[in-house]
């Protein structure tokens, strides 16, 4: 199938439109028309080479909302005309134990991201979102519930599962005291997410200027990272943090927050951090973990439950061909949005 997409092709120059095709489907396929593309801040990380070197031209994009066109003969949870999602995985070996429990993340044999890597079957590298249509085996389709309003749940399947899946690791629910650090796509969500579980929010950031945001999406209050008396105060009031910033950063400021056996999650930056000291981690059997998104059935949950609580990521639609502008945007710090592609805007004869 021809298609039409954004690319890189190269991890310093502008993403331009580019003209591919899309595997012919196989017996448990289904083809998606692309209605809306999410940008993520880790599209930006891999375009840009900071996770390694990347092969050109590369279509990012893992929040894909998009209608059924087609399917394979052996598909049968969908088909033509349903409302569907795909994620940041599009295929795992579904044999490993990981994947039998639903945590397909964490496939033994390694999942297959859905832009930069090769095809378990054919070899050929999987390309994103960024584009009119996607071919995908049925296990890694999402349903969209129809309470969501398509063109703002793209953010739902990265940002919504990448905080949403800790939340319910670590068991967070009514009288839970969360903090989350940075207020950007993933943050934003953490907050809307929490705040419906239950939970007493906190957004730690550098300045007060985030508090009106803040506050706008149910936190309670905003913890001036920078203000040492407001920091001490607070010391030991919070269960879980969930630290957002996608970038290497201090932890020694946050992890004094925690209570005893409480654990700040990393889910923002992959490599490498700062260092920091183990005493408030001995003094208070403190935790720091990290979380990579969330397993298919779990990503199909936080779609139901955002649809139940009417939650929608906070969404600023544009063309496809603003895309580049969208990057330098979010290259210059957190947004308290996300940035989804209307993808109508973007036609084969291009
Ligand atoms: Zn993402
Ligand atoms: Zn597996």
């Amino acid at each position: 199938m021809k298609t039409i997409g954004y690319a890189a092709f190269s991890s310093d120059a502008q993403m331009q439109p580019y003209h591919f095709e899309r595997r012919a489907l196989r017996d448990n396929d289904v083809a998606i028309e692309i209605l809306f593309s999410g940008i993520c801040h880790s599209d930006l990380h891999t375009v840009n080479g900071d996770w390694g070197k990347q092969r050109y031209p590369l279509v990012p994009g893992h929040e894909i909302i998009g209608r059924v066109m087609d399917v394979g003969p052996q598909v049968t949870r969908y088909k033509v005309g349903d409302k569907v999602g795909v994620g940041c995985m599009v295929d795992s070996c579904q044999s490993c134990d990981q994947c039998d429990h639903g945590e397909e993340q964490y496939c033994r044999n390694g999942m297959t991201p859905t832009y930069g890597a090769p095809d378990r079957i054919d070899g050929t590298m999987t390309q994103g979102g960024y584009s009119k249509h996607i071919v995908v085996r049925e296990e890694f389709v999402l349903r969209v519930p129809d309470a969501l309003d398509m063109s703002r749940a793209a953010p739902i399947l990265c940002a919504g599962i990448t905080t949403f899946s800790p939340l319910r690791t670590w068991n967070v629910g009514k009288g839970s005291r969360v903090g989350v650090i940075g207020l950007g796509g993933l943050g934003h969500m953490a907050v809307k997410l929490a705040v419906a579980m239950g939970a007493e929010v906190t957004v730690l950031s550098r300045s007060a200027r985030k508090a009106q945001e803040a506050e706008a999406l149910g936190a309670s209050g905003v913890l001036v990272s920078t203000d040492k008396a407001a920091m001490k105060a607070a010391a030991a009031s919070l269960d879980l943090i969930l630290d957002t910033v996608p970038v290497r950063h201090d932890l020694k400021p946050y992890l004094p927050l925690l209570d005893v056996d409480g654990t700040l999650v990393i889910v923002g930056q992959v490599g490498d951090m700062d260092d920091f000291a183990s005493a408030p981690m001995i003094f208070g059997r403190r935790r720091v973990a990290g979380s990579l998104i969330g397993g298919i059935q779990e990503t199909q949950d936080v779609l139901d439950f955002c649809a139940e609580h009417d939650i929608h990521p906070v969404c600023e639609i544009i063309r496809p061909d603003q895309v580049n502008e969208a990057y330098s945007v979010m290259e210059k710090g957190d947004i308290a949005h996300r940035y989804v592609m209307d993808m109508s805007g973007l036609a084969l004869d291009q």
